[in-house]
C-alpha cells in the first residue's frame, strides 16, 4: 500500500468504500513478549512455587525500586490493588472519596466495593485530569479520600491535590494505572502519593497477563495491604512455612487478591524493559504532535511542564464544527482505514449504573462530558513499528482533510449522511441518545 496515495488530499474514505491505508487493523495498545519473557516464565514454572513464592518478592523489590517507593504490594489486577487501597485508607460505609469521571470505571466502582460513596469532581479543561478547584468544592464532614488519576499519563495536579488533602485529613490514593514511569516536577510517581496504585494488564505498561501493585513509604499501610490481600490472615505461608508453623489467624475480612508467581515473573521480566518503552512511547507521541498539531480541527494531548507522561495513551480531541464530522464517525472512519481508534473514556457517571444509583445524567459534570464527546485515541505503544506510525498519521490526514473538504463543499451545514460499509452502531446509539 502506498502511504502518499492514502494521504493524497480527498481520497476517498475507506468507511465509503475507498481503498484503505491498512489491510489489516493496528490496535490502540498492545503489550510486547521477548524470549527473555519466556524464560523468566518457564523459571519459575520449574522451581516449584506458582504462588506465593519467592518470585513475587523479588518482583515487589525492583517494582519498588524502579517508582522510588518504600513498598510495593503485589495484587491479582489494577481493580484489586485500588479496593486494597481504598480499605487501607479506612474508607467505611457511607464515607465519600473524591475522584474524576473521565477514567475507567473501576477508579469510581473501588469506592464501592468498601461501601462508600464516590463523588466525582470535574475535570480542567486543558489537561484533561481533576480539576483540584472542583475536589475542594466537594469536600464534606464524611469525606476521606481523593482518587486522582493520571490521566492517558500525565500526572494529575499532584501537588494542589496534596495540600487539599492536607488542610483536609484526607488520603490521596493516586490511580496511576496510566502512570508507570511517569514524573511530577521531576519526582517519580509511586512515590508522591500516600497510596499509587498502578495495573499490570497488558494495554499498560507492564503486562503480568492481570496484575497490580500499590505502593507506599507507609510500614503500616504496607502491612495492611498485604494482609487484605491474603484473606486478611496475619502471616503469608511462606513467612508461616520458613518459621516451620502451620497455625495462622485471620484477623480482618479480606480477599484473595495475591498476584501467582507466574504473572510476577512475567511482570518483572517486562519491568527490565520500562525505560525503553516509555522512550520509544514519548518518541511516538512527539511524532504525532509534529505531524497533527497542524491539522485543522485537531488538539493534540495536553502536557505539562515540569512534568513527563508516561504516554499510555495519545487522546486526540476533534473539533466537529471545524471537521463537519461527529467524532464517532471519526473513530469508524479509521478503523475502516486499519487504525483501531478508541474512545477513552466515556465519562463514568453516564454509564447506567451510576445514572440508575445516583441519578447523573448528562449535565452533571458538562466539562468531562463535552471533552469526552471529542476524544479519540489513536494507536500508541512501544512495538509499533516506524511503519505502523507512518500508517496512523497517513490515516487520520486522510480522514481529517477528507471530512474537511466535504465541510467545504456542503458549506456549514451538516455533514452528508452518507453511510457505507464500516459504519458504526455506536454512531446509531449516539444518535438515538439524548
Ligand atoms: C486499567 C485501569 C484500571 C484497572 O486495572 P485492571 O488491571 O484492568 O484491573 C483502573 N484504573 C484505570 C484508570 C485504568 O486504566
Amino acid at each position: 500500500m502506498s502511504a502518499n496515495a492514502a494521504s493524497s488530499r480527498g481520497a476517498l474514505l475507506a468507511l465509503y468504500g475507498g481503498s484503505p491505508v491498512r489491510t489489516s487493523l493496528l490496535p490502540y495498545g498492545r503489550h510486547c513478549i521477548r524470549e527473555e519473557d519466556l524464560e523468566a516464565v518457564s523459571r519459575v514454572l520449574r522451581s516449584g512455587w506458582l504462588t506465593q513464592g519467592p518470585a513475587l518478592e523479588e518482583f515487589e523489590e525492583a517494582f519498588a525500586e524502579a517508582v522510588g517507593a518504600r513498598f510495593a504490594i503485589g495484587f491479582s489486577s489494577g481493580t484489586a490493588a485500588l479496593h486494597g487501597a481504598v480499605v487501607a485508607a479506612e474508607i467505611e460505609d457511607g464515607d465519600e472519596a473524591i475522584t474524576t469521571p473521565l477514567t475507567f470505571c473501576a477508579s469510581a466502582n473501588c469506592i464501592l466495593y468498601a461501601r462508600g460513596n464516590p463523588l466525582f469532581a470535574d475535570i480542567r479543561e486543558d489537561t484533561l485530569t481533576i480539576d483540584p478547584d472542583r475536589i475542594a468544592e466537594k469536600i464534606g464532614p464524611r469525606t476521606r479520600a481523593i482518587i486522582p488519576v493520571d490521566y492517558a499519563g500525565l500526572p494529575a495536579d499532584l501537588d494542589r491535590i496534596r495540600a487539599i488533602a492536607e488542610r483536609h485529613a484526607l488520603v490521596v490514593i493516586e490511580d496511576a494505572s496510566h502512570a508507570l514511569g511517569a514524573r511530577f516536577d521531576g519526582k517519580r510517581v509511586g512515590s508522591l502519593s500516600t497510596l499509587t496504585t498502578f495495573s499490570l494488564h497488558p494495554v499498560k505498561h507492564v503486562a503480568a497477563g492481570e496484575g497490580g501493585v500499590v505502593t507506599t513509604e507507609d510500614p503500616l499501610l504496607a502491612a495492611r495491604l498485604r494482609r487484605f490481600r491474603s484473606h486478611g490472615v496475619d502471616r503469608d505461608l511462606r513467612a508461616r512455612s520458613a518459621e516451620g508453623r502451620w497455625s495462622y489467624d485471620m484477623v480482618e475480612l479480606g480477599y484473595n487478591y495475591r498476584l501467582s508467581d507466574i504473572a510476577a515473573a512475567l511482570a518483572h521480566s517486562q519491568l527490565g524493559r520500562l525505560q525503553e518503552g516509555l522512550e520509544r512511547r514519548a518518541e511516538i507521541a512527539d511524532r504525532y504532535d509534529r505531524e497533527l498539531a497542524e491539522l485543522p480541527g485537531l488538539r493534540v494531548p495536553p502536557r505539562r511542564e515540569g512534568s513527563a507522561s508516561a504516554w499510555h495513551l495519545y487522546p486526540l480531541r476533534v473539533d466537529e464544527a471545524v471537521l463537519g464530522a461527529p467524532r464517532d464517525r471519526v473513530i469508524a472512519a479509521l478503523r475502516a482505514e486499519g487504525i483501531g481508534a478508541s474512545l477513552h473514556y466515556r465519562p463514568v457517571h453516564l454509564h447506567r449504573f451510576y445514572r440508575q444509583r445516583f441519578g447523573y445524567r448528562p449535565g452533571s459534570f458538562p466539562i468531562s462530558e463535552r471533552e469526552s464527546d471529542k476524544l479519540v485515541t489513536i494507536p500508541l505503544y512501544p512495538a509499533m513499528s516506524d511503519g505502523d506510525v507512518d500508517d496512523v498519521v497517513d490515516a487520520v490526514s486522510k480522514v481529517v482533510r477528507f471530512f474537511g473538504l466535504e465541510r467545504s463543499r456542503a458549506g456549514p451545514a451538516r455533514p452528508r449522511s452518507r453511510r457505507g460499509r464500516g459504519s458504526s452502531s455506536e454512531d446509531v446509539r449516539r444518535r438515538s441518545s439524548p
